[in-house]
């Protein structure tokens, strides 16, 4: 049940001493949040820990949840020593990235996520699939400890409420979700704020390569799959970082009549990330899974072998079969 869940996340936090506290490559809101609202978690517990992840953080967390103190994992030559580690928003142990193959053997892992696909790969889990944001979790575990509230923690978390509902808008906006958000206000969070850092602002990358991806809007026969691709001299000529991607998916999906959207992505080493972007009907954390990815029934993703042109292919005849059987 999930009382006894909590109840081993909380006993994992509490009986040891310093942790590697890890979430997945190419951060979101709710991965750097999530990461930086436990580092605050383990502060009032008086533990000592070190906050990873696989590669940058974007920058545009640092300044509403203290971002900055996560670790580029790649700047490391070694790992500090831990004697646990806590994963977060991670549906399989493969999202912490190439950082993982350097944790020390035999380390116990609590496993925090939100994603139906994850396969409790932790010594520990509190995995909740109905939870709209790893953040969620951590709220009702920081109350579950009897911890308390801040305005740098409440930021934390609203960051992982807002980001992951999509600006409280997707399916997983759950009453629970706009009371947990209300009283986070309550401690300080200012909504605006926050939204003009996480959802309004953006990038001059990111509008080019937005007008580059539109140019290669396509659609399967019946109209109703769609897709965008972004090529690798797309990346390197607009100056851009994946983060630079993020909504961009969402134009396809949100074209009338589209049941499924779709963004290409060529990867510098020639693999494609897709990301699948579902209106209702299909379940994308199936179809991503099916690639060897994962996510959630409306938003996923997965990576494909190359060329471009045949992952297409391969991924399109996928979700024809998922539309019509
Ligand atoms: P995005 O398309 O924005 O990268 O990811 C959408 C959702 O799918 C997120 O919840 C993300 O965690 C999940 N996701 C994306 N790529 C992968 C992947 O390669 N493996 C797994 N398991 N989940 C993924
Ligand atoms: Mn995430
Ligand atoms: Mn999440």
């Amino acid at each position: 049940s999930y009382s006894a869940q909590f109840s081993e996340a909380a006993q994992f936090m509490q009986q040891h001493d310093s942790f590697l506290v890890v979430s997945h490559i190419h951060p979101d809101g709710d991965a750097a949040s999530s990461t930086c609202a436990v580092g605050l978690m383990l502060d009032q517990l008086g533990k000592r820990y070190t906050l990873l992840n696989d590669g940058a953080v974007p920058q545009k967390f640092d300044e509403v949840c203290g971002s900055d103190r996560i670790v580029n994992a790649q700047l490391l030559s070694e790992l500090p020593a831990a004697q646990a580690i806590i994963a977060v928003d991670c549906a399989d142990f493969e999202r912490i990235g190439e950082v993982a193959a350097r944790f020390p053997a035999g380390l116990p892992l609590l496993n925090i996520d939100h994603h139906p696909t994850n396969d409790l790969y932790g010594t520990a889990n509190l995995v909740i699939a109905d939870a709209s944001a790893t953040a969620e979790i951590l709220y009702d575990l920081i109350t579950f400890m009897s911890l308390s509230w801040n305005k740098q923690l409440a930021d934390c978390i609203y960051t992982g409420l807002l980001t992951d509902t999509g600006g409280f808008r997707y399916a997983n906006t759950s009453s629970k979700v706009m009371k947990m958000a209300a009283t986070l206000l309550d401690y300080g969070t200012s909504a605006s704020e926050l939204a003009e850092i996480l959802l309004e602002s953006t990038t001059s990358a990111h509008v080019e390569l937005l007008k580059r991806a539109l140019n290669t809007l396509t659609f399967s026969p019946k109209q109703d799959i769609a897709w965008v691709i972004v090529e690798k001299e797309d990346m390197s000529e607009t100056k851009a970082n994946h983060e630079d991607l993020e909504g961009i998916v969402n134009y396809p999906r949100n074209i009338e009549g589209v049941q499924v959207g779709m963004l290409f992505k060529e990867m510098k080493d020639g693999t494609v990330k897709c990301s699948f972007r579902s209106a209702g009907k299909a379940n994308v954390a199936a179809l991503a899974q099916q690639f060897g990815g994962g996510g959630h029934v409306r938003a996923a993703g997965a990576t494909l072998d190359g060329p471009l042109s045949e992952a297409i292919a391969s991924v399109v005849r996928e979700v024809e079969r998922a539309l019509y059987g």
